[in-house]
Order: structure tokens, then C-alpha cells, then sequence
């Protein structure tokens, strides 16, 4: 059994980042920018004026000032002319400032009769006006690597940045194992349950960039995990669940490794999810994963997920965990690192009283992992601890 430090590295040993692609801005969120792209223009590109007012010079903003109008500021459609002392400009926002304007009194400022203007109020220091590139300017970098949220497709997109470069997903095929497993769907016999864990675990790994596909459940025979195996070609990454313990009918190892699977290891010092294997597999790297719908969710969590981000090429390491005190306190714990599930509340964290990894609905309402140390002692009320947020 090795450290859950030491199946990580051995797993990103297995993986590579993945090569470059372009897609259309549309199809960006969610995607890794794989390089640095750089402003093709100025934001504004002119001195815009930002509200709706009357565009002067500012040596002549003064109250009770009057002023005669000479034309119109939209925006898309500027004034052509120059404004001289004792002129303005009727202007909008998001229009160029006129030449000669270096200030826009607002509109709620003036009392206007036909071409003439009066600065009733006293204007506020503030000129509303933008200048030109005061957002970004020609050049301006968006540094690669990042995970694109929809805000930095917004500043793509004002950029002028149509198509963007972003790491290819990687291909995930998620390969449930065992008798007892149907679809969610299906009518499951007496002694059936329905498979979870793909599902999961598939929602997860396409939440973090990658494209994960679900095959057909595999039965628990030889021929039907060599199925599997088959229509998983092509990936970059092979999941298994379910069927690497030390059972009758666990024949993940045996298949993999009659297909040339080149093992790195089998079974992490952790709970949940202890029979966990990993190595290489023709051109892909393989993951075997425990069966029990929560082992499985954990280790898709503090394995798959860095695994995932690394092919992106985002990092090679695990996330830092943060701490919070400890709401409840804790029993010793055994010479396993613990995954428990937890609740952070108000800044403040208790594990669930029941740990068993067979429980969906306690995973459901986690919002955090709490670690454990293998031998970590008994933790009272207060302790810092750490933990993960999931
Ligand atoms: P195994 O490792 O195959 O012995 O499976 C351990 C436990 O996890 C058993 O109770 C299985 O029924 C359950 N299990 C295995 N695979 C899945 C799956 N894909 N979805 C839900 N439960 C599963
Ligand atoms: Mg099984």
C-alpha cells in the first residue's frame, strides 16, 4: 500500500498535457486557454462618454453657465465638428466625446430651452468621460493557462478574439463493472441496483474541461471487461469502477493486465477508496476505481480531478487544502488517510456521523472532504483541521 502523496505522483507520471486546438469564442467557456492571447484593438477605442448629458469643455463647466447646442453625439454615431468656448454637444453614453469636449455634465445637471443649455446644479468633479483604452489597449495579454469562466469570454470577445487557441479536451471513458448494474432508466431485476458512479464521476470530469463518455456496463466476465476495454480505445484516459477488490468476480486486474496494462500500483493507504490501481494501458492511462459509489466519488475528487487538470496542462498538483475549526470533534483516527464527509457551515466544519462509503445521500449534502492524517488524534471543538471543498 503506498501514501496518497505517492499514488498521485505516480499518477501524473502516467499523463501528459495535451496538444492545442482553436474554437470559435462561442464554444470557449469552460475550455483551458492554451496561449496567451493579446488584445487585437483599444477599449474604448475613442474617449467615450460614460452617461447621457451634454459633451464641453471643462474650463467652462461652471453653474449657471450657458451654452449653445451645435449637434448630436450618439453612439455608432459620433459628431463630426469641433466644439469651441461656448458650445456643447448633446451626447449619449457609450458616443465618442466630441473634439474640443473634455467633459460630460449629465443631463439631470441641465435645463435646456430649444438650442440653449443652463448648468442648473453644481456638476460633480467627475469629467464621465472614458478615455480611450482605459479598459485595455492594443496588446494587452490574457495569460494562458486558464480555466475560461464566462467573464473572460465577455473580455475575449471585446478583444475581438474570435477563435480562440485552448488545450483538446481529454477523452475519458468511464466503464462501470458488475452483474448487479443497470441504467438509470431501466427496470432493475430483484438483486439489481442502478449504476451511479459513472454518472457521477462523468459530470465531474466535464465540469473540469474533459469529455467524458459512459460505455456499456461491463458484467463481471472476462469477455465482456475485454469488451469494454475495446470500445475504450482511443482515450486518453480509461476508467474502471467497481471490481478491482480482491473478490471472486473482481477481474479488472487480470483483464487489464492480459491486455498490457503496465501497473504502477494497487491500493493507497486511504479511506475511502483503498483497492484503487493505476498504470498504462496501450496509449492511454488507465484507473481502476473502487466500486462503492462514494470511494468512487472521493478518488474521482483527490485523483482524477488533478489528473485532469494536468492533461490540461493547468497543474501538476493536488489542490492546497484550506482549514477551518472544527465544529464537532473527532474520534482518533486509523493508520489510513481519511476522506470524511463534511459539512462546512458558517466557516466552521463537523464530519457526517455516518462514514460509510456506500451513502450517496451523505455525499450529497458534503460540501467538503475533512483529511485526516493516518493516526491523527483525537480533534476537539476548535481544532484547526484541514480539508477540501468539493
Ligand atoms: P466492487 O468493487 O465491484 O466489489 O463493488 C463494490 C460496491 O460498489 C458493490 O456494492 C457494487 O454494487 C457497487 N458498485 C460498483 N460499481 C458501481 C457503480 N458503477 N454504481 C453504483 N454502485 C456500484
Ligand atoms: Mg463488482
Amino acid at each position: 500500500m503506498i501514501t496518497v502523496d505517492a499514488a498521485l505522483a505516480h499518477l501524473m507520471a502516467l499523463i501528459s498535457p495535451l496538444t492545442s486546438e482553436h474554437v470559435p469564442l462561442i464554444e470557449a467557456a469552460g475550455r483551458v486557454l492554451s496561449q496567451d492571447v493579446t488584445a487585437k484593438r483599444d477599449q474604448p477605442p475613442f474617449a467615450a462618454s460614460a452617461m447621457d448629458g451634454y459633451a464641453m469643455r471643462a474650463d467652462e463647466v461652471e453653474q449657471h453657465s450657458i451654452l449653445k447646442i451645435i449637434g448630436e453625439s450618439a453612439a455608432g454615431h459620433g459628431f463630426d465638428g469641433h466644439i469651441k468656448p461656448g458650445q456643447a454637444v448633446r451626447i449619449f453614453t457609450g458616443a465618442p466625446v466630441p473634439q474640443g469636449a473634455d467633459f460630460v455634465v449629465i443631463q439631470e445637471d441641465i435645463t435646456r430651452n430649444g438650442d440653449l443649455i443652463t448648468i442648473a446644479n453644481i456638476p460633480s468633479d467627475n469629467s464621465n468621460i472614458r478615455a480611450l483604452g482605459n479598459d485595455f489597449t492594443k496588446g494587452d495579454a490574457i495569460a494562458a493557462p486558464r480555466l475560461l469562466t464566462p467573464n473572460e469570454v465577455a473580455l475575449l470577445a471585446s478583444m475581438n478574439i474570435a477563435s480562440v487557441p485552448v488545450t483538446r479536451r481529454p477523452e475519458v471513458a468511464l466503464i462501470s463493472t458488475g452483474d448487479e448494474l443497470v441504467m438509470p432508466g431501466e427496470s432493475p431485476g430483484p438483486d439489481q441496483i442502478i449504476a451511479s458512479n459513472t454518472f457521477g464521476l462523468k459530470a465531474m470530469l466535464d465540469a473540469l474541461g474533459a469529455h467524458a463518455r459512459i460505455l456499456p456496463i461491463a458484467r463481471d466476465t472476462e469477455s465482456s471487461l475485454r469488451m469494454a476495454f475495446d470500445l475504450a480505445k482511443g482515450a486518453d484516459l480509461v476508467i474502471t469502477i467497481g471490481g478491482a477488490s480482491v473478490g471472486d468476480h473482481d477481474l479488472v486486474g487480470k483483464v487489464a493486465g492480459d491486455l498490457g496494462m503496465q501497473r504502477s500500483f494497487y491500493k493507497v493507504a486511504m479511506r475511502p477508496g483503498k483497492p484503487l490501481m493505476a498504470g498504462r494501458l496501450n496509449n492511454a492511462a488507465m484507473v481502476g476505481l473502487p466500486g462503492n459509489p462514494v470511494s468512487a466519488m472521493v478518488c474521482g475528487h483527490i485523483f482524477i480531478a488533478p489528473m485532469i487538470r494536468a492533461m490540461l496542462g493547468l497543474s501538476t498538483q493536488a489542490p492546497t487544502p484550506f482549514t477551518a475549526p472544527l465544529s464537532a470533534p473527532l474520534t482518533a483516527n486509523g493508520p489510513r488517510q481519511h476522506y470524511m464527509r463534511a459539512q462546512l457551515d458558517q466557516g466552521r466544519i463537523h464530519a457526517f456521523d455516518r462514514q460509510d462509503s456506500a451513502l450517496l445521500t451523505i455525499l450529497a449534502q458534503a460540501n467538503a472532504l475533512l483529511i485526516r492524517p493516518p493516526h491523527d488524534p483525537p480533534r476537539a471543538i476548535g481544532e484547526q483541521i484541514a480539508y477540501l471543498p468539493i
